[in-house]
């Protein structure tokens, strides 16, 4: 049986279209029906036309056209005839590049997860952002009484700042150059906001600290920037804990990473294998079925599928964007 679905393809820069795919479920596949599809930062930046190198994790040829969309979940409605850890109506989130923004999409089983105990579908639909920004959170490994420096407010940033503020941070500042996400990460529990634009998060941090440095700095903006001022505010001895995915060549002023001896955390849950990701998303989630990490108020953008055009041309221009989502 083969499934009809709309899907969205970027044909170049700027270029995004609804089309008509069929779905036919290969013997280790599974073909679920969305409930909601979230748009990443990353899909923001194929949509500018920066397309990112293939690596072992990105499989993908990067050309046009692309085949978008890697952050939703929904329910289970075909599985191949090998596959037995899913059967139909089973609620799952993905994990992968699979032509995501869709009625239906179809996934390797090991691009699946079950959605776990506590979860609703919206929020586990969203699964994927949720655990990579949660595991960075807790992976950064923020201890009582830390000062710890968010740069980027996105939805990563916003995760991650709540998380350091539950696992006991003294002060948590955010940095951005973005008014509405700064005031939404203070609404959010942040001690400290700092907007590039008037002020100098270096100094900031310096001020916060005694002229010491954060405990913690955290690197959610992706730019050349950020990635430099996080190393410039970052105390002795300090953690950096990497976050984001930058595409393109930086320039950066290392010397201190090496001089002051900094340990360097690379948190990107997807990154590791898959099977690290089986264990580690429920581990993730978690925090975030309990209530100790909000979710729901960094949606601030709700389109049918069907707008899908609209969607991006708001991420692309509304800088208090955090996460936009879809339905179909
Ligand atoms: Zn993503």
């Amino acid at each position: 049986m083969s499934i009809k679905t709309r899907a969205a393809v970027l044909k170049g820069p700027y270029d995004i279209e609804l089309t008509e795919r069929e779905l036919t479920c290969g013997p280790t596949e599974v073909i679920v029906k969305n409930h909601l599809m979230g748009i990443c930062g990353s899909d923001k930046n194929f949509y500018r036309g920066k397309l990112p190198p293939q690596t072992a994790e990105f499989r993908q040829e990067p050309g046009f056209p692309f085949y978008l969309g890697h952050e939703s979940g929904g329910t289970v409605v075909e599985v191949g005839e090998r596959v037995h850890e899913y059967k139909v109506g089973d609620a799952v989130m993905a994990f992968g590049w699979n032509n995501n923004f869709a009625d239906y999409f179809k996934a390797p089983v090991t691009d699946l997860q079950p959605v776990p105990p506590g979860l609703d579908l919206d929020l586990a639909s969203l699964g994927e952002p949720v655990g990579c920004a949660m595991f960075a959170g807790m992976e950064a490994q923020v201890k009582l009484g830390d000062v710890v420096a968010v740069f980027g407010a996105g939805f990563a940033g916003q995760v991650i700042a709540q998380c350091a503020k539950a696992a006991g941070a003294y002060r948590v500042a955010v940095v951005d150059v973005c008014a509405g996400k700064l005031r939404l990460a203070k609404e959010l529990g942040a001690d400290v906001v700092v907007n590039t634009a008037e002020e100098d998060p270096v100094a900031a941090v310096k001020d916060l600290t005694g002229g010491r440095g954060a405990d913690v700095v955290v690197e959610a903006a992706g730019s050349e920037e950020a990635i430099n001022q996080a190393t410039q505010a970052l105390a002795y001895g300090g953690k950096f804990v990497f976050y984001s995915w930058v595409t393109q060549p930086v320039r950066l002023d290392i010397s201190r990473w090496h001089d002051d001896g900094f340990t360097f955390i690379n948190a990107c849950l997807v990154h590791h294998t898959r099977e690290e990701r089986f264990v580690w998303a429920p581990r993730a989630l978690r925090p975030v079925a309990q209530g100790l990490v909000k979710i729901r108020p960094l949606i601030t953008h709700e389109f049918k599928l069907s707008e899908i055009k609209d969607a991006f041309a708001l991420v692309d221009k509304d800088d208090t964007a955090v996460k936009v989502v879809l339905r179909p």
